[in-house]
């Protein structure tokens, strides 16, 4: 174990010391991979790793307790420059400028100066132009590292001038395990979260941390059985994050009673704590009214990706059920 963070992919940065003990290290690196998998983790480890004042014990890439590594982990690493963007925030020319300043200057402390630019699709296009310079021609002691969840958003002029790292999601079965060791839950709510959180890792965290379990449980029991009326509906529609959360679940249930109907064991059940409301569920439609409300569920997703008004479609859906 070379990190007590289970979000970092401990094997690429294992990779990144084979490359600088070899020579082999690029200076500008594009990591590449689904929201919440551990991109950001993974290079701040990398960057800790450049730092670190000790010898780390065998089978450690860096110390943790130096003040360095201390540093590190509370963002105050003079040769640590990250500049963080959330989804949807643009990353503006200034940031990258000071950025490109620093990228000048010798490292102060330790061995190279590490830049990350988290969600690096946010840069404005004046933005990436000035960062184009640097990706090509290397700078001294200076490593970039870019990440994004959305490759096909970023500029070819970027994404050919760096090396692409790609994060690969883990499968359902080895998430679940990792959920039930580290968050000791129980082997239902562990496939659960594993199914939601898509391979990552992080998403099965922030699941947990909203107590999702309970939650998603709410919403089948307003939308399925216990029936919402128009004012929990009004509610639900007043924020999108909301809706996609009900119309997520809503699939998984449909996606579950089609199962059922077709004679499919619970294995195979995202809810299968709701094995038996489902079955009773299941029991009111035929298979093609189930494929129908399938159907108008996706579509209705689809409408509120382009950002649409949904009051009529979550009606029809509502009737249908
Ligand atoms: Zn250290």
């Amino acid at each position: 174990m070379i990190t007590k963070d289970i979000q970092v992919n401990c094997s690429i940065v294992e990779r990144f010391n084979s490359l600088d003990s070899s020579g082999r290290l690029a200076h500008a690196y594009l990591f590449v991979g689904p929201a919440y998998i551990g991109k950001t983790e993974t290079a701040l480890s990398i960057a800790k790793m450049f730092c670190c004042e000790e010898k780390p014990t065998a089978g450690q890439l860096f110390c943790g307790q130096c003040s360095s590594c201390k540093k590190a982990d509370s963002s105050c690493h003079p040769d640590i420059n990250f500049i963080n963007s959330d989804f949807g925030e643009q990353i503006k020319i200034e940031q990258i400028r000071e950025l490109l300043a620093q990228v000048r200057l010798r490292p102060f402390m330790a061995k190279k100066k590490i830049f990350i630019i988290k969600n690096v699709e946010n840069i404005t296009l004046e933005g990436s132009n000035a960062l184009l310079k640097t990706l090509e021609e290397p700078v001294g002691d200076s490593l970039l590292i870019l990440t994004t969840s959305v490759p096909e958003k970023n500029l070819d002029t970027i994404r050919s001038r760096c090396q692409i790292v790609r994060f690969l999601s883990e499968t359902k079965q080895d998430l679940a395990e990792h959920i039930r060791t580290h968050y000791k839950e129980d082997e239902i709510t562990s496939q659960y979260f594993a199914y939601f959180a898509e391979g990552c890792f992080g998403k099965a965290r922030l699941l947990q941390e909203k107590k999702w379990f309970e939650k998603k449980n709410e919403i089948i029991d307003g939308f399925l059985f216990k029936g919402w009326n128009d004012d929990s509906i009004k509610k639900v529609l007043e924020d999108k994050e909301q809706v996609k959360e009900v119309l997520d679940v809503l699939l998984s249930c449909i996606r579950d009673c089609m199962l059922i109907k077709h004679g499919i064991g619970q294995n195979s059940l995202i809810n299968v704590d709701r094995k038996e409301d489902l079955k009773g569920f299941a029991d009111r439609f035929s298979f093609d009214e189930l494929v129908a409300i399938n159907g108008e569920i996706i579509k209705t997703c689809k409408l509120l990706s382009e950002n649409l008004n949904l009051k009529i479609p979550i009606s029809v859906i509502k009737e249908m059920l």
